[in-house]
């Protein structure tokens, strides 16, 4: 049984931390990231299923509850929005018109962590990930191995592609090229056009990370995606990679990525934000240091590289940040005892 936590030690305990955080005065403690609080949710969506999904998390942290029940009950809102075209449920399908997820979970206390990729019929995919890394001595399992393991474990198998994103692959597929045999067809082209700006010419992509620190200071997170839009079938993205995608670490914090896989994969940024927490940065430092490792490497390779990742990190006293590389604005979403907010973050290059 989970022991309960009232509501009284937990807003002691957040006035400590945030007293003892505001006297260190360290940088990017106190005027962008607000001082620091466990219990503690995040989640870099920002859309009110976002929201429901911080204020879910948070009951099970104030029900006691462990980080990682807190991750997963969070996450699983998440998966299962059908109108969130970049998580689980109604994700974008694959090149071939099929959804495949990948998703990990990592506990911060055990070092222990589970993933899966390529995972395809199955709408909480950060669910079976858990699995994987409670029930089993494997890290990582992919495709229809996956799939087999998930139905095993009593997971239903069901249709993720929805209406809405069965309807925009077939559009994207016939406004992508002329010279293939895909529509639309002449006598219909001018009539499609009116229509063609409803076509992304880079089709979505998204994720979601959850990290959360319960009242016992252990720390946990979940990262989880349909991956790129339009993928190669088969490809893996950062998000089931651990150190890329999702690293956690119970003595110092725990960092997530979203935004294209590949930079971050090669990067192992999730594990270098981990890291440069504890040379002592703030989890906003240490994303806009992981950011600036990416674009020192790649642009001397090619001047116009840009990547867009945006990270989202927490440390070990409740201190949150993110950073995006540039376009978007940095957001993400937290839920601790002072309420819900949406703490803004900061632009790596502006211009
Ligand atoms: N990181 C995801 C992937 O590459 C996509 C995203 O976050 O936009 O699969």
């Amino acid at each position: 049984m989970a022991k309960k936590i009232s509501r009284r030690s937990f807003f002691n305990r957040s006035l400590g931390l945030s007293a003892g955080a505001l006297l260190t005065g360290r940088k990017g403690l106190s005027l962008t990231a607000g001082p620091g609080r466990i219990p503690l949710i995040v989640t870099s969506h920002t859309n009110d299923t976002g929201k429901k999904a911080m204020e879910a998390g948070w009951k099970v942290l104030l029900d006691g509850g462990s980080a990682v029940d807190a991750i997963e009950k969070a996450a699983n809102i998440i998966e299962v929005d059908p109108e969130d075209t970049s998580v689980g449920y109604g994700g974008f399908p694959n090149e071939e018109g099929v959804v495949q997820l990948d998703a990990s979970i990592m506990d911060g206390k055990t070092y222990n962590a589970g993933a899966v990729a390529c995972l395809e019929n199955i709408k909480t995919p950060s669910s079976v990930a858990r699995i994987v890394m409670e029930r089993t001595d494997h890290v990582l399992l992919v495709g229809q191995d996956a799939l087999r393991f998930a139905v095993k474990w009593g997971f239903k198998e069901e249709n993720l592609l929805t209406e809405k994103t069965r309807i925009a692959w077939l559009r994207r597929k016939e406004m992508m090229s002329d010279t293939d045999d895909w529509g639309p067809p002449d006598h219909l082209k001018d009539l499609e056009k009116k229509d063609a700006g409803n076509v992304p010419e880079v089709p979505p992509h998204g994720t979601t990370n959850v990290l959360a620190i319960d009242g016992d200071g252990n720390i946990a997170g979940i990262t989880t995606t349909s991956g790129l839009g339009n993928k190669i079938s088969g490809r893996v993205g950062d998000s089931p990679i651990i150190g890329a995608g999702l690293y956690v670490d119970n003595e110092v914090g725990a960092a997530g990525a979203t935004g294209r896989g590949e930079d971050v994969i090669k990067s192992c940024a999730s594990y270098y934000i981990v890291l440069r927490m504890k040379d002592g940065r703030s989890p906003e430092d240490a994303c806009l240091d992981a950011m600036r490792m990416i674009i020192d490497r790649y642009k001397k390779i090619n001047p116009n590289f840009f990547p867009s990742e945006k990270f989202v990190a927490i440390n070990r006293k409740g201190e949150v940040g993110c950073a995006y590389m540039k376009g978007r604005t940095p957001r993400m979403s937290i839920r601790h005892s002072g309420g819900y907010s949406i703490h803004t973050g900061t632009v790596a290059f502006p211009d």
